[in-house]
């Protein structure tokens, strides 16, 4: 039977520490401040912005939503980032993805100051984590690792594999196992035998988008499994890339769907979003 990682209670004592540091940073007159942009409607992406919304109020950050019609030309976003960008009581900028067909992710990231990127996309951040000098981390594979110290995983000298290389959370996920001295492996479409390498995983990340994708004759006895996965299924239900009925009986430590990985997301982007605030005062 593997111990469950409880991804909403640690989640809930990260964000309570964020409260605490935001409420003293409030005495010095600093509030940490978050503006979303939202363009489009895609139903997805209007509850997650909701959801940082939320989590801005309840750890005490001030945060400003702006929903641009579907219509908005890149001439218009550009403006608006330009403008946040110049506000000094916005520390970080969220451009909400994916943005509409006729707008390039590429282009509006990279006008986000590399200062107020909180989601670690802008190419500055990307580089930074490369060289693991940074100040944001993107969210989901920071709040990984968050996860794994929280559980007392230590991951030097372990071996880990990432299933899955994207810029958001495969490749930035290998980097930091591999800055906290983990020996590292990235599979992807093309990996051949992926079974016999996840197999050898101390550490599995799954981050594939394939419902149930990891079973459990491709997991180690006692490896430690994180799922970063969330799929729909037909009845709506959230699930993970991890079919958790056949690996749970098998590894010491696993991450559920829900409440797991999903709910450090927002808690690391207001992390983030204070580590900005901080720097813009000159408190960190
Ligand atoms: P992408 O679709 O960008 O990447 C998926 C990766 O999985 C690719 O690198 C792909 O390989 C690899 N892959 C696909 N099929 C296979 C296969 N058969 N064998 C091995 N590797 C395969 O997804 P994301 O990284 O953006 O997201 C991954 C999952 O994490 C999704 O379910 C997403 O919803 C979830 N997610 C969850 C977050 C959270 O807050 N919990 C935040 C972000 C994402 P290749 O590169 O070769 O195509």
């Amino acid at each position: 039977m593997a111990k469950i990682i409880d991804g909403k209670q640690i989640s809930k004592e990260v964000r309570a520490e964020i409260a605490a540091e935001c409420a003293a940073l409030k005495e010095k007159g600093i509030v940490p401040g978050l503006a979303v942009i939202i363009v489009g409607t895609d139903p997805a992406s209007q509850v997650y912005v909701r959801n940082k919304k939320k989590a801005c109020e309840e750890v005490g950050f001030h945060s400003e939503v702006y929903e641009l019609p579907e219509e908005t030309t890149e001439a218009e976003l550009l403006a608006l980032v330009e403008r946040l960008n110049g506000d000094s009581a916005i520390h970080g900028i969220l451009v909400q993805l994916p943005l509409p067909k006729h707008l390039d992710d590429k282009i509006i990231i990279d006008h986000i100051d590399p200062e107020k990127d909180v989601d670690a996309f802008h190419p500055v951040n990307v580089g930074k984590i490369m060289i693991g000098d940074y100040d944001f981390l993107p969210c989901t594979p920071a709040g990984v690792m968050v996860l794994l110290e929280k559980s007392g995983v230590d991951v030097s000298g372990k071996e880990c594999v990432v299933v899955g290389r994207s810029n958001i959370v495969g490749k930035p996920q290998a980097m930091l196992l591999l800055h906290a001295n983990g020996t590292v492996t990235v599979c992807h479409s093309r990996t051949k035998n992926l079974a016999e390498v996840t197999r050898r995983a101390d550490i599995l990340v799954a981050a594939v988008g394939k419902a149930d994708f990891i079973t459990g004759d491709m997991v180690k006895e006692g490896a430690v499994v994180i799922d970063v996965g969330m799929n729909r299924r037909a009845d709506g239900k959230l699930t993970g890339d991890v079919d958790f009925a056949t690996v749970e009986p098998k590894v010491s430590l696993i991450t559920p769907v829900p409440g797991g990985v999903g709910p450090m997301t927002i808690t690391m982007l207001l992390r983030n979003t204070l580590t900005s605030a901080k720097r813009h005062a000159g408190v960190l």
